[in-house]
């Protein structure tokens, strides 16, 4: 099942030595991580996991938020999880998910000139349909060390007819928008590099230039949305801003209202409201 352990990288000044290792099929990269970290606390003296990646040709059971079903066709996308053990509070690991979609879009932008942007609170959209897809989770080891376990799954090379039926109106492919294929493996290098120098900013900065990049790229700010909680629709508002704790501003017709956790999905120009 595991098949090779490829590339360390250490680049002077930069912090993280990955560890990447490729699964022709995993259940999940996620759970795959959550696994490994399970062991390693068991056997404490096994070296940390921290930069430790894992990228499977397929999944049989990639999963999103709320337990929903992330499509990860064999071989036609980046399906990888990246552990991270943060110097930071357990209080700001939420805010892991900006700096993470950032460095996807960010590396999107750099390497085929995308015109990539952000939906609240980590999906890279092109054209308003969802190009990768981020899950965070936490695991801790003790009330205050903790791994972030970082799922992106990416859709690279998918031609639109060989995403199942629901998914052609709301994803597409780097291959959809360039009218070619590219190389997946290319691309992880660059995300890795782009996450290693946004954990950095994070680290060093705080959240401020974080937020400044994300708000750059965004998609919500000013546009009116519905907010569902729990699938069900609780308010219809426009997006203000992104608040410094990474909840979403919105002003309804009577109040101003946070999003701290939930889905929006931003109104069409038909009046609908899409994912
Ligand atoms: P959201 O950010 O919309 O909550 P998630 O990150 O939880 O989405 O991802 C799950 C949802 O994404 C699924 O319900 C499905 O609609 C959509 N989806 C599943 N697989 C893919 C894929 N490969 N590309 C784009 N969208 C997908």
């Amino acid at each position: 099942m595991n098949v090779e352990i490829c590339v360390g990288r250490q680049q002077e000044g930069l912090f993280v030595e990955w560890q990447i290792t490729h699964y022709s099929v995993l259940d999940s990269t996620n759970l795959e991580a959550k696994r490994m970290i399970q062991q390693q606390m068991i056997v404490q003296s096994k070296p940390t996991l921290h930069g430790t990646v894992l990228v499977a040709e397929t999944q049989i059971d990639g999963k999103g938020r709320l337990n929903r079903q992330w499509v990860s066709q064999p071989g036609t996308g980046l399906w990888f999880t990246v552990i991270l053990k943060p110097n930071l509070p357990i209080a700001q690991a939420s805010l892991y998910s900006f700096v993470v979609a950032v460095s996807v879009a960010e590396a999107i932008r750099e390497l085929y000139d995308l015109a990539v942007t952000l939906k609240w609170p980590n999906d890279v959209l092109l054209h308003g349909k969802k190009l990768c897809g981020i899950l965070l989770e936490l695991v801790s080891c003790t009330p205050s060390v903790y791994y972030l376990v970082v799922g992106i799954g990416v859709n690279v090379n998918q031609m639109l007819m060989e995403f199942p039926q629901e998914l052609q109106e709301k994803a597409s492919s780097i291959a959809i928008a360039l009218g070619k294929t590219v190389d997946s493996m290319q691309l992880l290098s660059v995300i890795l590099e782009r996450l290693e120098e946004n954990c950095s900013l994070f680290e060093t900065q705080g959240f401020a230039p974080i937020r400044s990049k994300w708000k750059k790229q965004n998609c919500v700010i000013g546009q009116e949305v519905s907010v569902q909680i729990q699938g069900q629709t609780e308010y219809i508002g426009i997006v203000d801003d992104l608040a410094m704790d990474g909840t979403l501003v919105v002003r309804t017709a009577d109040s101003i209202r946070t999003v701290v956790a939930g889905d929006v999905s931003l109104r069409t120009k038909e009046g609908n409201y899409t994912f």
